[in-house]
């Protein structure tokens, strides 16, 4: 299987995330990608190198100022705690953090970097460091690539994405996401090769994924994942949002209760499946995370190595082009036999 990354990603490492104002260990290391990428050499699957792609294929799914803010925050902000010292003290070192957030009541776009940073920023789990805008666009292009591989005529491809994209709205990060690389790559697909069906299996749900087609009809959006209700990102991912105007009926939310083992997730993953099938697009992106996992920090699900191999297997169900996108998955010492197994049991029914 061909597979696309880019070394860019290890530019984007803020050491630290704000969880229930406790500073604690930013789960979203550069050493998830590495496990990744030396697993997938080893097991013999072929690199594509990143390339660069024009930026029209992010902005049609980013507005252009979020990615003014995105590209110019960090030196706007050495520039206000140059004035401001004090605000450049404490745990998160030299990384962004908001002090407060924009209420959906009360979104007016203030001017200073001080005050966009709560206004683009959607919490405490998206820091915003040096090397942040480099690392999300080679991530976005890791992802663009790969989606050229199916136009290509390639069956099967997967995206070894860092940052992760699925929280990112079309103007504002989250959750440890800046650009949405399965939009921005979706959205490609479904210029070039017919309406697309998109199927996250992240711990949590897609929300950014959700917003950026919810009224759109030729993009169906499908996500299974943690009951929002008491697991991030908490303001979407319930059953009932079905789509809107167009979009009606084009989204489909399968929450699960944390504890969720193998049995009841393949269950929703063969349900998001029979609903994709369906739509018969032209074709898949996986939102592929492997945060559902056992022990995840993150989560709360309790899915194991084996079950995602059979995940593998149900997902290869649709006999289309497949592109595999990398989302999250925080115990990092399993990543390399969590992927393992899924692309046993995935390229094993192809
Ligand atoms: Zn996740």
């Amino acid at each position: 299987m061909l597979f696309t990354y880019s070394n860019t990603h290890a530019q984007h490492a803020p050491s630290t995330i704000i969880v229930r104002g406790n500073p604690i260990q930013n789960w979203e290391q550069p050493a998830r990608a590495e496990q990744l990428q030396k697993y997938l050499e080893s097991a013999g699957h072929d690199a594509v190198p990143t390339q660069e792609w024009d930026r029209k294929w992010i902005a049609a799914v980013h507005t252009p100022d979020y990615l003014t803010f995105l590209e110019s925050a960090y030196e706007r902000w050495q520039q206000f705690i140059a004035k401001n010292p004090e605000a450049g003290k404490g745990p998160a070192g030299s990384a962004i953090h908001a002090h407060v957030f924009a209420h959906h009541s009360a979104r007016q776009q203030p001017s200073s970097i001080q005050g966009q940073v709560g206004y683009y920023l959607s919490g405490g789990s998206c820091p915003l460091d040096q090397g942040t805008w480099a690392a999300a666009l080679g991530s976005a292009n890791t992802a663009l690539t790969a989606a050229s591989l199916l136009q290509q005529g390639v069956q099967e491809a997967y995206a070894l994405c860092r940052p992760p994209g699925h929280h990112a709205y079309a103007d504002m990060a989250g959750g440890f996401c800046y650009l949405n690389n399965a939009a921005i790559a979706a959205n490609y697909l479904a210029k070039h090769m017919g309406r697309v069906a998109i199927l996250d299996v992240d711990a949590h749900h897609g929300n950014g994924t959700q917003s950026i087609f919810y009224e759109r009809n030729d993009v169906h959006f499908v996500s299974i994942h943690g009951d929002p209700n008491v697991l991030f990102p908490f303001y979407a991912g319930y059953p009932h949002e079905r789509g809107h105007g167009a979009g009606l009926g084009y989204n489909l939310n399968i929450p699960l209760p944390l504890g969720t083992e193998d049995d009841a997730f393949m269950a929703a993953v063969n349900h998001g499946m029979s609903s994709i099938l369906n739509y018969a697009p032209g074709a898949l992106v996986v939102s592929l995370g492997f945060d559902p996992f056992l022990g995840d920090p993150s989560a709360g699900l309790a899915v194991s190595t084996e079950g995602f191999r059979t995940m593998g297997k149900a997902i290869a169900r649709y006999q289309g082009p497949i592109l595999l996108i990398q989302e999250g998955g925080y115990v990092i010492d399993h990543l390399a036999a969590n992927l393992s197994a899924f692309l046993d049991g995935f390229l094993g029914s192809r």
